[in-house]
């Protein structure tokens, strides 16, 4: 059974297409500048090593998903007979709010329930719905599946999700915490119960997703009973250009002393902060590190604070499960960064976490890196979100396997 998995974002479309007899990706590629000049398709054949790069103009998301569905046919780069050859259709919708507690199946209401969903997530949900109204125009009888980012994170108690404000702004508004990367938290913890030949309901996890976004989550017995994001994917942890969190006192401050209005605001503390403006340099953490070990002071203050800031909430989140089994390392970052890992691990042997130096030099691979006499296992993990979108569409369409 071929599925294709669809993240459609403002102005590209990544794509996957997965055979899920053995789960194996048969094409993937990403439709970029939507709407923008210089727009173009790049799409590899995975089986046959085929790429190609096609440059053409593409002013909306539905010239989008056309090409994509015409490489993915085409005699030469395509990997399906006919576009009828696709079962079903994953995509990837950033939020679920407390509407999507779970995957669901999209039919009329659904999308429409996504739309409303706008409102939290304007950057995002918008185009996750296009991508899935222009599916259901051009192949009307193929199921389509929607996965949120949100959704792992609905466990959350109360006392997790609710900011201490007024009540009103959660039951009018629903300002409350939602937490995101859902996906890869919960893939990533499964994958390292099973390296532990344990299951999930019995262990305590705190996995940390450190890409360009980064957060962290604790997960007790299975449930997500706290995350580093929250409203937005702008709470939490230091990211590339994102600030996480800081005293929402400043705003007003940059209000009153800058004169800037909202929107200079959230741009500045989405993409000007972080990494990129602790350091001046960049929010990519390979030339942050770089940096830092050739002498730059403020790259060092910008690795020293994004470590700090994780070990910090490791530290919360063992206190907050009443102990730690593993710590999961995952995404640009956690993959691959030793000198994080390292860093974000360094002096928590009080809670029994040891890491192997040898050991964490490995990068972008399973892999136990914690010492032998470590009490809690510490793991990297190479997340596949494609792949649970894939799963979980599968599942929906098929019925567990
Ligand atoms: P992601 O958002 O998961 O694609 O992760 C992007 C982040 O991973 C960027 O900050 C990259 O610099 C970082 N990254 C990728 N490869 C490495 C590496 N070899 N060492 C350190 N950071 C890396």
């Amino acid at each position: 059974m071929k599925i294709l998995v669809l993240n459609c974002g403002s102005s590209s479309i990544k794509y996957q297409v997965f055979a899920m007899e053995d789960e194996s990706v048969l094409a993937k590629g990403v439709v970029e500048r939507i709407g923008i000049d210089g727009s173009f398709l790049e799409h590899k054949a995975i089986i046959s090593g085929k790429e190609t790069k096609v440059e053409q103009d593409v002013p909306h998301h539905n010239k989008g998903v056309s090409l994509v569905f015409d490489i993915l046919q085409d005699p030469e780069f395509g990997v399906l007979e006919s576009i009828e050859d696709l079962k079903a259709v994953g995509h990837r919708v950033a939020h679920g709010g407390e509407a999507f507690p779970r995957s669901t199946p999209v039919g009329e209401q659904e999308l429409e329930k996504i739309k409303d969903l706008s409102r939290l997530a304007p950057l995002h949900n918008p185009h996750n719905a296009a991508g899935i109204q222009v599916v259901r125009e051009l192949l009307p009888r193929v199921p389509q599946v929607a996965v949120f980012d949100t959704s792992f994170h609905q466990s959350m108690p109360e006392k997790a999700y609710i900011y201490p404000l007024p009540y009103e702004f959660y039951e009018e508004m629903g300002v409350r915490r939602y937490g995101f990367h859902g996906t890869s938290h919960k893939y990533v913890a499964q994958l390292a119960a099973r390296e532990m030949g344990q299951s999930l309901d019995d262990l305590k996890i705190i996995t940390a997703h450190l890409g360009n976004g980064a957060s962290i989550t604790a997960i007790d017995r299975g449930q997500s009973i706290d995350t580093s994001m929250g409203f937005t994917p702008l709470e939490g942890l230091v990211m590339g250009t994102r600030c996480g969190d800081i005293d929402p006192a400043i705003v007003p401050f940059l209000q009153k002393n800058k004169g800037w209005d909202a929107e200079k605001i959230e741009n500045v503390l989405n993409k000007e902060s972080g990494l990129l403006g602790i350091s001046g340099i960049s929010n990519d953490s390979r030339d942050i590190e770089e940096a830092a070990e050739s002498g730059h002071d403020r790259a060092q203050v910008a690795v020293d604070i994004f470590c700090y800031r994780v070990k910090k909430y490791i530290g919360s989140y063992a206190a907050a499960m009443g102990g730690i089994d593993a710590i999961v390392f995952t995404a640009g970052i956690g993959e691959n960064s030793d000198i994080v890992r390292s860093q974000s691990l360094q002096g928590l042997e009080f809670l029994g976490i040891e890491i192997d130096q040898e050991k964490n030099k490995v990068r972008r691979k399973m892999a136990e890196i914690s010492s032998a006499g470590s009490r809690v296992k510490v793991f990297i993990v190479p997340t596949n979100e494609e792949l649970v979108i894939a799963r979980d569409t599968h599942e929906l369409v098929n019925g567990p396997s």
